[in-house]
């Protein structure tokens, strides 16, 4: 249950006003909390158009390699590259790998075939010119993986089938629910465990790609079991690279193992296109709940995705049920919140982005987290700790202005926005793969600065970094964590109240 909170008086700007929060803490409204994923296409891979998205809120820019050639993501990741180098800030690229997605065939002419409710067609792993009595699934494992009595769905669950016979010749079924085919549309087997690879070769050419384009995420689509995840780190560990990976939750597979996958993966999108397809609509909220918590408890991101601000693609505003799953996202914990369509092919991008940053902000204005959540898994019980004290000493505490954590490896920075504090949180970092991936954490201001490595240099360098960037201002309080002495990734285990400009007398 959220805690039920009075809206915050909005100022002339539509910015809600700076106020404190529900134990004095200092909540800096004029930072968003949570991040903004875009998928580039067509309608914004164009330098001027990221430059205006970015002004709007991008955090981080989504790649999918189910559309384009390679040549053509290597361009959209310099472009990126160029226009956020340009603009100061860190901006994430994440490469989504398209994955086993199966297919129809083409039809006869490429024209839409008519599958009448109550018919019977075979649908074969054969090419075949796909008619309304038999069509091709680009699949070889056919008619050995599907079983009677399975349903087959096609074109985002439009068109549902079920088999009554399988055979040689392919799966004989009865149309259930009807409607126009073209060609090369989606097909789920929403209860069906399929002996898919989790990589195409068509991925493995997108990880060298990737990793030679050095993206800071990649998102794994179709994930089925933890080795999926496993499967793809030792192919990107094989090139040389340790590019965070991030589960897309979307088949009824992956809902049932959610835990061991969770335990395994860098991140977690909740894919809710394909999420929906298989399972029914009425589950969807309910699995995206368990989803966003359970990434909570191993401590990793978790983006929720597909159809946020979907009429967008085509209007200037959204619907109000639009603008209402926003904001639950947001009182949900998700650390990013992903613009599909509405970026790639919609007519009016830049405003779908800075409609989400409005919708963002002023839910998180409106509204301060749940903090009942159950016990973290997967951290260590000293660093996380420090990061409860950390949170627990900027809420109780008016002049604590944030928490300022020192990181290599990202960890101290993402366990920290894991706890979830009323505060915003800097990481600084001397890592600049590091400064890019915090893009996706939620409440966190990635600084990009030097190796520090004593506590005297880190003090001095908060009072630099943040009084000489305007973040605050001398006498105002910062909680400073870290792990000393700075490893690749050590256990947090320094704690220390600073006041800003108390550093000059430290030795250097
Ligand atoms: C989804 O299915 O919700 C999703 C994010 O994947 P894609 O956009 O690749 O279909």
């Amino acid at each position: 249950m959220l805690p039920s909170r009075p809206l915050v008086p909005i100022r002339g700007d539509g910015r809600p006003e700076i106020r404190l929060g529900k134990a004095g803490a200092a909540l800096d409204w004029g930072m968003r909390r949570t991040k903004i994923v875009c998928t580039l296409g067509p309608a914004s891979l164009d330098p001027a158009v990221i430059a205006a998205m970015i002004r709007a809120g991008m955090d981080v820019a989504r790649l999918n390699t189910s559309h384009g050639t390679m040549e053509e993501h290597l361009g959209a990741i310099r472009m990126v590259r160029a226009v956020a180098e340009a603009e100061g800030r860190p901006i994430g690229v994440l490469m989504d790998l398209a994955g086993p997605k199966l297919r129809t065939g083409p039809t006869r002419s490429g024209l839409a075939i008519d599958l009448v409710q109550g018919a019977t067609v075979t649908l074969t792993a054969d090419h075949v010119e796909g008619t309304p009595e038999r069509f091709t699934v680009e699949y070889p494992h056919l008619t050995d993986d599907i079983g009677v009595g399975e349903h087959v769905l096609i074109n985002d669950g439009n068109i549902e089938l079920q088999v009554e016979s399988v055979s040689r010749d392919g799966l004989l079924c009865r149309v259930l629910v009807g409607g126009p085919l073209g060609p090369r549309k989606g097909v789920n087997f929403p209860s069906s465990a399929l002996t898919l690879p989790s990589l195409t070769d068509e991925d493995r050419l997108a990880v060298r790609a990737g990793v030679e384009g050095q993206v800071d995420f990649f998102a794994l689509s179709f994930v089925r079991d933890a080795h999926d995840i496993t499967r793809t780190r030792a192919l990107i560990s094989s090139l040389g690279a340790d590019t965070p990976i991030i589960a897309k939750i979307e088949r009824r597979q992956a809902v049932a193992n959610l835990d061991s996958i969770l335990a395994e993966a860098d991140g977690a999108m909740v894919a809710r296109g394909d999420l929906g397809v298989e399972l029914p609509p009425e589950q969807v909220p309910v699995e995206q709940r368990r989803i966003i918590n359970s990434a909570s408890q191993h401590m990793i991101p978790v983006i929720t995705a597909t159809q946020m601000l979907e009429s967008m693609v085509d209007s200037p505003r959204p619907t109000r049920a639009e603008s209402s799953d926003v904001a639950n996202a947001t009182w949900d914990l998700s650390d990013a919140l992903m613009l599909s369509q509405e970026t790639a092919v919609g007519r009016y991008p830049v405003e779908a982005v800075a409609m989400m940053d409005r919708i963002i902000r002023t839910a998180e204005a409106a509204a301060l987290p749940d903090h009942d959540r159950p016990p973290a898994v997967g951290a260590d019980d000293h660093s996380y700790v420090v990061a409860l004290a950390a949170r627990r000493i900027v809420e109780s505490d008016a002049n604590m202005k944030a928490i300022v954590c020192f990181t290599r490896s990202g960890y101290t920075a993402f366990l920290q926005s894991k706890v979830h504090p009323n505060a915003t949180i800097f990481a600084v970092t001397p890592v600049e793969a590091v400064f890019r991936r915090l893009s996706l954490a939620r409440g966190v201001v990635p600084l990009l600065g030097p190796l520090v490595d004593s506590s005297e240099k880190m003090l001095r360098l908060v009072d630099e970094l943040l009084i000489g960037g305007g973040h605050l201002g001398r006498g105002e309080e910062v909680v400073v964590v870290a792990s000393l002495p700075v490893q690749a990734r050590g256990t947090t285990n320094f704690l220390k109240l600073h006041r800003a400009g108390e550093s000059e007398g430290y030795g250097s």
